[in-house]
Formats: structure tokens, sequence, C-alpha cells
């Protein structure tokens, strides 16, 4: 037989497995109680398939802690799981969020890592209380630690559901404009990862790396093109193209970028729960646009 006799390799069934994947409705990307959400781990998972979700990831800031138990509810309920976390970095002054899919959460140095990460939060609250106080709000250390469930991760998130209870805010939007962000009281500059560290701790517990929700970070348009860039040169994998804080624009912008960039696209709700106004629900955002590779066809 000559080369001429051999069949073609069939290469049809790769764009229509992209395609089909990109139908999936994939949520890689909530909270549980082990970091700022409301739900615990395994009633995230259930809310999950409970609306319509049909690949899933829990990605808590900084921490794996729930995603054994996360992962046991999933498979109860045959729901497909990814492990996943969401890392805090700091790159040219910015705070800046690095989803990690797919990784083994009892990877030694991951733990080891986010551990790291994790341990100036305590100190970085009380200056925020500190910082509080003398804008006039007393005890919200107290009051932010009595919506704390992991002592390991006090969060603005936490300071925030204190300001509104005590009725200083009125509601977690209103207290991101008005206090804990820069130049505002409450808020603490902080030193989180390096971006280049978070990647090749997910890639080295067998992750892939996201840049998370891009729309979000308040730099000009040529330092989010940096960003992309140095982002793809530490290893990173896709763009979080499609995310409950994007609008339609952005979410255009996003999918063009990540085709430029050749990155793929991911999709999650960051659903934090389910009583706060400004959270979507778990696998309620658009799908993504056409023509992007979403990065979950390697979780299918
Ligand atoms: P931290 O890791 O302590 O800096 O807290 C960051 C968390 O605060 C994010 O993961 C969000 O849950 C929440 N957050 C930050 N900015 C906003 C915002 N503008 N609106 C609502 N939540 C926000
Ligand atoms: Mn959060
Ligand atoms: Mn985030
Ligand atoms: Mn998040």
């Amino acid at each position: 037989m000559n080369a001429r006799q051999l069949p073609l390799p069939d290469t049809s069934a790769l764009p229509d497995a992209i395609e089909r994947a990109s139908l999936v409705n994939a949520d890689l990307h909530s909270h549980s109680t082990v970091s700022d959400g409301l739900l615990e781990p395994r009633e995230v998972v259930t809310r999950a398939a409970a609306h319509g979700v049909e690949l899933f990831s829990l990605t808590d800031h900084d921490e794996v802690s729930g995603q054994d138990a996360a992962a046991d509810a999933a498979a109860l309920l045959s729901l497909p799981f990814v492990p996943g976390v969401e890392i805090s970095v700091t790159w040219a002054s910015t705070t800046i969020h690095v989803v990690g899919l797919g990784i083994d959460p009892h990877h030694p140095p991951l733990q080891r890592a986010l551990e790291q990460v994790r341990s100036g939060r305590a100190e970085r609250a009380q200056r925020m209380a500190d910082e509080l106080a003398a804008a006039g709000i007393v005890d919200a250390y107290e009051g932010a630690l009595r919506f704390v469930r992991n002592p390991d991760l006090i969060s603005r998130t936490h300071f925030a559901r204190y300001l509104v209870e005590s009725g200083y805010c009125r509601d977690v939007r209103d207290v991101f404009k008005r206090y804990l962000v820069a130049g505002k009281p409450g808020y603490v500059p902080h030193q989180w990862a390096a971006l280049s560290d978070a990647v090749g701790w997910i890639r080295a517990a067998g992750g892939v790396a996201v840049l998370a929700h891009p729309g979000r970070y308040r730099v000009g348009d040529l330092k989010l093109s940096e960003l992309v860039r140095e982002f793809k040169e530490a290893g990173g994998t896709a763009l979080e193209v499609v995310t409950s804080n994007h609008s339609a624009q952005q979410i255009q912008q996003f999918a063009k970028m990540a085709l430029a960039m050749e990155l793929e696209a991911s999709r999650g709700s960051d659903f934090h729960g389910p009583e706060e106004a400004e959270n979507v629900e778990l696998g309620a955002v658009p799908l993504l646009p056409a023509g992007l590779t979403p990065v979950w066809h390697r979780f299918l």
C-alpha cells in the first residue's frame, strides 16, 4: 500500500468536540464558607446541580480545604467536578486573581504555598479594623469575625457583611464604593503572591491557570495587555471571558483578546451566596462566544 492509499486522519472530531464542549453549562468559579462564600462546600455543589450546572469547580480564595467535601458531594450527585482554587496575586501594585483548575488539592507544595499566601490575612484584617475605627466604625474586627467560618481566611467580604449588618452601608456593593478600596477608609495595601509563582504552583499541582475576571482590574488597556502577555509567558492557559461582573461588551473584548493571544477561555459565575443581591446564580452566566476554545474541554 503506498502513502496515497492511506486513509486521511479524521480531524473533524476535534472541532466538533470543542464546539460541543462550548455548550456545556460549565461553572468554573465559585466560593464556599472555606473562603468568603455563604454556603458550605457541599451546599454549593448541591445548588450547582439544582441550577443545571453540568461541570463544576469550587475555587475558594487561597484555600483548598473544601475540595474533598465538594468532590464527595459532586460524586453523589454524578456532577462532574473539577478541583479548583483562586489565588491572590500582586502584579504591578494591583491585586489580580488567578484561578487554578484541575489541580491536585493534596499536592504538598501547593498547600504550603497557599498557607503562605493566607498568612498575612489576620494582621491585615487587624489593620483594616484600626483604619475603620479611625473613620468612626468600631469593633469591625470582631464584627467581621462573626461572618468568618475559616479562621485562616478573613477577607474584605467579611468586613463588608459586617458594615451592611451594622447599617453603615446599604449592601456589599455600597461597601466597596465607600470603604475597603484604595483611597477609602479600611483599605490596607497587601502584598500577595507573584504572578509567575501562582501560575507555577498551579501547574506543578497538575492544573491549568486562568486569569480571573480581567474586566475587573482598574488598569489601562496597555497595562492589561501587558498583564495578559506576562500571564501567558508565565505558563497561563486561559482568560475568564465570561464572569458575572463582565458586561456583554467586556465579554466580546476578552473573547477577542483570548483569540489574539491564543489563550483558551473560561466561564464562571463567581458565586458567593444566594443572599447577596450582586451575586448571580450558579451556572447563570452567558455562554462563551463562538470560536473560542473552552478551557474545560480538558476536563470532559
Ligand atoms: P480580599 O481577598 O480580602 O481582598 O477580598 C476580596 C473579595 O472581596 C473578592 O473576592 C470579592 O468577593 C470581594 N469584592 C472585592 N471587590 C468587590 C466589589 N466591588 N463588589 C463586591 N465584592 C467585592
Ligand atoms: Mn470573594
Ligand atoms: Mn476574584
Ligand atoms: Mn472569586
